[in-house]
C-alpha cells in the first residue's frame, strides 16, 4: 500500500523546504533547493522541491495526499502579490501550480503556515490559542485560535508591524509613522545600527557581545519593543501563548531577554503579573521547519 503523506513547502527569500508529514504527524521526509527568483524561475524551483521529496520518501507526486505551500507576501485565493524578495509582484501560483502538476494545491503566507507549525509543535491543547510573532526583516505575527488561523475579516490580523507606537518616530514605507517595525525587526536594527552588513541583526549581537556601548544600547532597545509586541498580542486576544520565530529570534538569549524584560514590567504592575505576561512567551527548537510542516497544515484546514 501506498504510505500517505501530507506535503508543505516553505517558500523562503534564498531557499524552498518541502517536507513530506506522515500519517502519525511526524516529518518523513524534507528537502532544501534554492528559490528561484521570479514567476518563471519560482514555479521551477517549486515544482523541483516537490519531485525531490517525492524521490525521496519514494511514492509518485500525485499520491501525495495534499500539498501545501507558504510564501511570503499576501495571497489571495492561491494568488501572490508583494512578494517583494522573491520578485514577485502579481502570480496566480496555485493555478500555475495546478497546472504543472495535474493536482491542486493550497497557498497561504508564510507567517501564518508557521503559525500553524508551531502551534502543531508546541500545543498539546487544540482549544489552546496561540500568537507567532515572526521577528524577520519585517515585524508579524500569525493567529491560531482554538487550534485554526485568524486571518480576520481581510487577512490584516496580526499586522502588528504597523501599529504606530512613537508619533515622532520615522516614515514606514506603509505610509504611517512610527510603527512598531521600524524599531523592532531585522529591518530597524539595519536603520538603528547602520553597518551596511547584510545581517545587521547578527552583527549587532555580536558587537553587543564585544562590549560596544552603542551596540548593547540598540540592543536592549530592540528586545525592550519585541517585548512590547508580545504584550501588546497578549492584551489585545489574550492568547495563551506568543511563540518568537524568524530569523531574528534565533539569536543568543533573545528569548531570554524579553522574558526577563517582561517579568521586569511585572514587578511594577500588579496587573502584568497577575495574567502571568512573562510566562507566556516561548521559543521553536533551533532547527525546526515550522513554515513547512505549518503548510501542509494549512492544505487540510482548507480541505476540511
Ligand atoms: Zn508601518
Amino acid at each position: 500500500m501506498t504510505p500517505l503523506y501530507k506535503v508543505g513547502v516553505d517558500i523562503g527569500g534564498t531557499k524552498t523546504d518541502a517536507v513530506a508529514i506522515d500519517e502519525q504527524g511526524a516529518i518523513a521526509g524534507q528537502v532544501r533547493v534554492r528559490s528561484g527568483i521570479g514567476p518563471v524561475a519560482l514555479v521551477s524551483s517549486t515544482v523541483q522541491a516537490l519531485e525531490e521529496l517525492a524521490d525521496r520518501v519514494g511514492v509518485s507526486l500525485i499520491d501525495f495526499t495534499s500539498i501545501g505551500i507558504g510564501i511570503p507576501g499576501t495571497v489571495v485565493d492561491g494568488r501572490v502579490s508583494h512578494a517583494v524578495n522573491l520578485a514577485i509582484d502579481g502570480l496566480d501560483l496555485g493555478a500555475e501550480l495546478d497546472a504543472r502538476l495535474g493536482r491542486s494545491v493550497s497557498i497561504d503566507n508564510d507567517v501564518n503556515a508557521a503559525a500553524l507549525g508551531a502551534f502543531h509543535l508546541l500545543e498539546t491543547d487544540s482549544s489552546h490559542s496561540m500568537a507567532f510573532l515572526n521577528l524577520g526583516t519585517g515585524l508579524a505575527a500569525g493567529l491560531v485560535l482554538g487550534g485554526k488561523l485568524w486571518r480576520g475579516a481581510r487577512g490584516a490580523a496580526g499586522e502588528i508591524g504597523h501599529v504606530p507606537i512613537d508619533p515622532n518616530g520615522i516614515e514606514c514605507p506603509c505610509g504611517q509613522r512610527g510603527c512598531l517595525e521600524t524599531v523592532a525587526s531585522g529591518s530597524g536594527v539595519a536603520r538603528m545600527w547602520p553597518t551596511g552588513s547584510d545581517q545587521p541583526t547578527t552583527d549587532l549581537f555580536a558587537a553587543a557581545a564585544s562590549g560596544d556601548r552603542v551596540a548593547i544600547e540598540v540592543r536592549s532597545q530592540l528586545v525592550e519593543n519585541v517585548a512590547s509586541a508580545v504584550r501588546l498580542l497578549v492584551l489585545t486576544i489574550d492568547v495563551d501563548s506568543v511563540v518568537l520565530g524568524g530569523g531574528v529570534s534565533t539569536l543568543d538569549d533573545l528569548l531570554e531577554d524579553v522574558r526577563a524584560t517582561l517579568a521586569r514590567w511585572e514587578t511594577s504592575s500588579a496587573f502584568l503579573a497577575s495574567i502571568g505576561l512573562s510566562g507566556r512567551v516561548h521559543g521553536l527548537p533551533a532547527g525546526f521547519p515550522a513554515a513547512a510542516v505549518g503548510a501542509a497544515m494549512v492544505s487540510i484546514e482548507e480541505n476540511k
